[in-house]
């Protein structure tokens, strides 16, 4: 199955990805391709990084399951064949519009929406993790739009309040999740 992360800037996503697969080896992750260039101190596998010609030429193939554009970069998650092991589950962390898309194509996807416990709570994280003022506002503005269509599409809202507990609900999510599809 097809396991949607999404969630506001600076609400820990990274993080909590890291959680689950170290807790579930029955989960790999799904590499997203990017034309945006890599950040300093990033590492080479964080996505594949290619030329917006190589991302065309993909996407004229058929070869995104879903795509989306951020400012002038586009970002896009290669169809599960291109993946590798398909006998486990792909995790792919992805904003709110991705997931739509992800939804028309799989509408057996589990999409979960991970939350600050609050604004103030984000913009905290947002400021220590260094993001300038008006990102951080803007993060939150982009966060509050996400919020509201990620309740339209039925995405399942998991509070980051407590890292453990959050990874907690949401393998229970997964766990409930696979056992549907095995009664369905
Ligand atoms: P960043 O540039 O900071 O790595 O990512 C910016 C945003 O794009 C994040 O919200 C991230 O989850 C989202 N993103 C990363 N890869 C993909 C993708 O393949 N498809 C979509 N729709 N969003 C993505």
């Amino acid at each position: 199955m097809i396991i949607v992360l999404s969630g506001p800037g600076g609400v820990g996503k990274g993080t909590v990805v890291k959680r689950l697969l170290a807790r579930d080896d029955d989960i790999t992750l799904s590499r997203s391709w990017t034309t945006r260039p890599q950040r300093p101190g990033e590492t080479d596998d964080a996505y594949h990084f290619v030329d917006r010609a190589t991302f065309e030429a993909h996407l004229h193939s058929g070869g995104f399951i879903e795509t989306n554009q951020l400012a002038d970069c586009y970002y896009g998650t290669p169809l599960p064949k291109d993946l590798g092991d398909q006998d486990s589950d792909l995790l792919l962390e992805i904003e709110v519009n991705g997931g739509r898309q992800v939804r028309d194509v799989d509408p057996e996807v589990l999409l979960v929406f991970i939350d600050a416990p609050s604004l103030s709570e984000q913009r905290a994280r947002l400021r220590a993790r260094g993001d300038e003022e008006e990102h951080v506002e803007l993060r939150v503005e982009i966060g509050a739009a996400e919020r509201i269509e990620a309740e339209t599409l039925g995405y399942e809202r998991v509070i980051n309040d407590d890292l453990e507990r959050c990874v907690d609900e949401i393998e229970r999510l997964i766990n409930m999740h696979r056992n549907d599809g095995r009664v369905g």
